[in-house]
């Protein structure tokens, strides 16, 4: 595979009040591929989410989104250019049908294209294209279900299939498979290898069989700064990794 960052930082940092949270951190993130961050609680790895989507703000180092300059860029311009973060459960209305759900996610999307909402077909439109993310992602069946009576595997694959909605060329997740059990994690797993095809993901990820089993590179987070970064393999057997996990 040649190097091709899709998404790059340079020394990002972001202190809060004299603690740094993020230090100096250079992210090569290659297009095409699913690339998971990792670390011990406390390691950084939401804030980094976070400055990458434009929640926070850095207080040090540059972000390129396809060699663009993107550190200025507010949330919405991120989101506008393709780098989407997983809606949390908490961002699912529990009362709309798993349908509706997608719609909304879709509009949102579409909400601004007069061309779209000014042809008749719009809405069967709209219908056909969310049963379409609701097949690719196995809740179909659940189309007509209230969002908040499914059950917790499920809820957050909705989330994966609001993600889709927004076609991100960036898919960010965060702990995608967090609290579920080995049959829902399986299936969340081999989703998201499905959903990654023609896109890059990266993900924040604790679950060593998913990260072992699909993503080509990982970089490990440690007290804010990069421990580690290789393929599984590679890191898995590196002995600064070891100890970090070991928490000694
Ligand atoms: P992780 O996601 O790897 O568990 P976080 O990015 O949530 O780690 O946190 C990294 C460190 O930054 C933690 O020590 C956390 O307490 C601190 N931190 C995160 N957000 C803030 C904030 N808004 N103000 C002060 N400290 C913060």
């Amino acid at each position: 595979m040649t190097a091709d960052p899709i998404l790059e930082t340079r020394g990002l940092t972001k202190e809060f009040k004299g603690f740094v949270a993020v230090n100096n951190v250079n992210l090569k993130i290659q297009r095409g591929t699913i690339h998971a961050l990792i670390g011990p609680n406390g390691a950084g790895k939401t804030t980094v989410f976070n400055l990458l989507t434009k929640f926070l703000p850095p207080t040090g180092g540059t972000i390129l989104y396809k060699g663009e300059d993107i550190t200025r860029d507010n949330p919405a311009d991120v989101a506008r250019r393709g780098i989407i973060r997983s809606f949390q459960i908490s961002a699912v209305f529990p009362n709309l049908s798993v349908l509706e759900n997608v719609r909304l996610a879709l509009q949102q999307k579409l909400g601004t294209s007069f061309h779209f909402w000014k042809s008749e077909k719009s809405l069967d439109t709209l219908n056909d294209a969310a049963l379409a993310i609701l097949d690719r992602v196995g809740l179909r069946s659940f189309s007509h279900t209230h969002a908040g009576e499914l059950a917790y595997g499920r809820k957050r694959t909705l989330e994966i299939a609001t993600t889709l909605a927004m076609e991100p060329e960036l898919m960010l997740l965060d702990e995608p498979t967090a609290g579920m059990g080995h049959e829902d994690v399986d299936r969340v797993r081999d989703l998201i290898q499905e959903v990654a095809k023609g896109r890059t993901v990266l993900m924040v990820e604790h679950n060593m069989s998913v990260v072992s089993g699909i993503c080509d590179t990982i970089t490990v987070l440690q007290r804010g700064a990069v421990l580690a970064e290789g393929p599984y393999a590679e890191v898995s057997a590196n002995p600064q990794v070891i100890e970090a996990y070991m928490g000694t």
